[in-house]
């Protein structure tokens, strides 16, 4: 089997006896930038949620090799599962570098934390660059836009080491260029990593997605390229007028 590749087998989450998800078949090859659509309550978060640990689930979900149910969220996120959230969880007193520093040090060994540091480490320096902030270092992150929140947000996974980034609906209420800058980072840094996204806006999917599963009522609708699902009368009747 492939490394850093996500298998979804059979996928089912239930709370209090209503199926939020249900019986999802999901395969993400390495580097892909995948774009999880559907109306609300389609049970798009709750997958995410599912992989990164936080709600229990049945069936199977298996990463670069690894069975990921029933462990626990710190022990998912250091086999290099990383997870974003709708509401930021940077630490606005801090700066960009302290807070990228933080992140990185939650994933250090002791040995490492041991030896003094007298320059910024080696991947932080790398994830600042790839989120677009070396000018910001000493930035409070409470004074940045709310895109620069959220890339720094994506900066703290890197440096976390994180090889599957699951972002929730990063471009909400971000501005035409945030988008744009945002999608363009995506796609940077799926070159080498791989993304599993959950997203409103079918014009940041359009223009960035390199795969697509749409979703609805708890179940996989279609999957494919952009141009596969917009083809598909099933997402046109559920998307209908858009
Ligand atoms: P989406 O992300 O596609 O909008 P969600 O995954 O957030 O959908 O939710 C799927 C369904 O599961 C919705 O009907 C939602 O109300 C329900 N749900 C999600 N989380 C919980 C929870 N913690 N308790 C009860 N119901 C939930």
């Amino acid at each position: 089997m492939a490394t850093d590749y996500l298998e979804i087998t059979d996928l089912t989450v239930s709370f209090d006896g209503f199926i939020a998800v249900d019986t999802v078949n999901l395969t993400v090859l390495k580097s892909d930038l995948r774009f999880l659509i559907g109306p609300n309550g389609a049970g798009k978060t709750t997958i995410i949620d599912a992989i990164s640990g936080l709600v229990p689930s049945t069936g199977s979900i298996e990463f670069a090799g690894n069975h990921l149910q029933g462990k626990k969220v710190h022990k998912i996120a250091r086999l290099g599962v990383g997870r974003t959230f709708q509401t930021s969880t940077v630490f606005e007193d801090l700066t960009v570098l302290q807070n990228l520093d933080i992140a990185a040090g939650a994933h250090r060994t002791p040995l490492t934390l041991l030896r003094r540091r007298s320059a910024v480490p080696e991947e932080v320096t790398a994830a600042l660059e790839t989120i677009g902030l070396t000018g910001q270092i000493d930035t409070l992150a409470g004074v940045l836009s709310h895109g620069q929140k959220q890339w720094l947000e994506i900066g703290m996974l890197l440096v976390q080491n994180a090889q599957l980034l699951l972002l929730d609906e990063p471009v909400a209420g971000m501005s035409h260029d945030e988008r744009n800058a945002t999608g363009e980072l995506l796609q940077r840094i799926s070159t080498e990593r791989t993304v599993v996204i959950v997203e409103h806006d079918m014009d940041f999917m359009r223009s960035f997605a390199k795969s697509v599963t749409v979703l609805a009522a708890g179940k996989v609708l279609s999957e494919g390229s952009v141009a596969e699902v917009q083809a598909d009368p099933r997402v046109q009747a559920v998307y209908l007028g858009t």
